[in-house]
């Protein structure tokens, strides 16, 4: 049986050795932390599995705001330049992307790979355990403007096979009844009836359950990977702290530290984290039933079971990546602001901060490298849980047992 480590356990590392134990591999994943999307991206994320809301980082609307978010003028959204070769190289790149026409191309890629992805959690879903809810998603606007925008992309993606719709103000209330104790203004919404929602650490952790189970996947937790080892352009091997494996196949699917793995044999990765942050909380009995993503303060709220997790805030550049307090209490403070009565914000509150890979293209890096062996899975940005399953697919597809 031939033989192929996937390195990171996050949910993109989790579903590629999904794919790749149904084609035949012999599995064994590898992550430094004691178990799965335990510390990464994967667990505490906005929880949404978005298959049409798909729009990519790089925008026009983003640029024009950039000078907001340098100024720190915007409390979601923050940008400080590093001086870093490899951002300026990304940020050139992001850039680029931002035109509405790259906009509109990305996006609408993002969306064919959603949609595969939404038919193969389709069949997973009926396997493992995740909260998992169908229960559609509302995406405010504030103003006529946006909404307008929303209106123009909306109409592109559903001749690209989304099924969204324009609602009025009032609509969205009847939609979601919930809205009645939401307090900003907002002019409008885009429905998205087929998005769903659940918890992606939970769906990482039965999955690992089943991967044991029937596919035999081994599981080396606790190891932190230090490098790749290539000789004559090929994979040889793998060196953790403390030993080192031989193999011939990896695939580097470490989200935000792909980057620094992948540079070990020369390869070098066009993503960068941009940090976000999510509070989980006990839901009240008017939280939303759908998922609610406010555009204008760019902050979703979303019931997982009986809790309500509110994430947000994207933080580029030279942020560090760890937990700041400061950064932490404006979503909770936004998200007491807003929808005060959504959940119980002032007991038993789980802080919780991740990195999202972002490409410039908002697109995955899915398949070979130049080097002999190792293959790529990474740069999910904002929808890696939405994603996971269609990336790992491809990538399962073009290596062959
Ligand atoms: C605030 C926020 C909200 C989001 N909301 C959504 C959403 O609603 N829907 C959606 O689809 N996506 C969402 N995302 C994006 C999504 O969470 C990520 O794209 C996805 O989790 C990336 O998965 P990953 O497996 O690539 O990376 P990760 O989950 O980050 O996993 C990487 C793994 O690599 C391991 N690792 C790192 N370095 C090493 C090393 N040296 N040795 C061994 N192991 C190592 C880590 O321990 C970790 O387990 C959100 C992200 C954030 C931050």
């Amino acid at each position: 049986m031939s033989e192929i480590l996937v390195l990171g356990a996050g949910v993109v590392g989790m579903t590629t050795a999904y794919a790749l134990a149904r084609k035949g591999f012999k599995v064994t994943v590898i992550d430094v932390a004691a178990g799965p999307a335990e510390a990464g991206a994967s667990f505490g994320n906005g929880a949404q599995l978005s298959y049409f809301y798909t729009d990519a980082m790089a925008s026009p609307s983003l640029v024009a705001n950039l000078p907001k978010y340098m100024l720190g003028l915007d409390p979601a959204f923050r940008v400080r330049i590093s001086l870093s070769p490899a951002f300026i190289a990304w940020g050139v790149r992001f850039l680029a992307n931002s035109t509405q026409q790259a906009f509109e191309r990305n996006t609408i890629d993002i969306l064919k790979l959603a949609l595969e992805s939404r038919s193969a959690i389709g069949c997973l879903s009926g396997k493992i355990k995740f909260d998992h809810a169908k229960t559609g998603k509302l995406t405010l606007y504030s103003n006529d403007e946006s909404l307008e925008k929303a209106r123009t992309l909306t109409k592109l993606k559903n001749q690209f096979g989304a099924q969204q719709a324009v609602l009025t103000r009032n609509q969205a209330f009847e939609k979601e009844p919930a809205l009645e104790g939401y307090r900003p203004d907002f002019v409008g919404a885009v429905w998205s009836p087929y998005d769903e929602s659940g918890d992606s650490r939970l769906f990482c952790c039965n999955l690992r359950d089943l991967l044991e189970r029937d596919y035999g996947v081994i599981f080396r937790f606790g190891s932190r990977i230090r490098r790749l080892i290539v000789r004559a352009n090929a994979l040889v091997g793998v060196e953790t702290e403390t030993d080192q494996l031989e193999c011939s196949r990896a695939v580097i699917s470490l989200g935000a530290w792909a980057p620094a793995i992948a540079k070990t044999a020369g390869i070098r990765l066009p993503i960068w984290p941009v940090q976000g942050y999510s509070l989980t909380v006990p839901a009240l009995a008017s939280a939303p039933i759908a998922s609610i993503t406010d555009t204008a303060r760019k902050t979703v709220f979303c019931r997982i079971g009986n809790r309500l997790r509110v994430a947000g805030l994207a933080d580029i550049g030279n942020t560090g990546g760890g937990f700041r307090e400061e950064r932490f209490r404006a979503l909770l403070e936004t998200a007491k602001g807003i929808f005060p009565h959504a959940g119980n914000y002032d007991e038993d509150v789980n802080a919780w901060t991740g990195l999202r890979p972002v490409t410039p293209d908002s697109k995955p890096i899915v398949g070979r490298t130049k080097v002999n062996g190792v293959f790529l899975n990474c740069g999910h940005g904002s929808l890696g849980w939405t994603l996971s399953m269609a990336a790992a697919n491809r990538l399962s597809g073009s290596i062959l047992v």
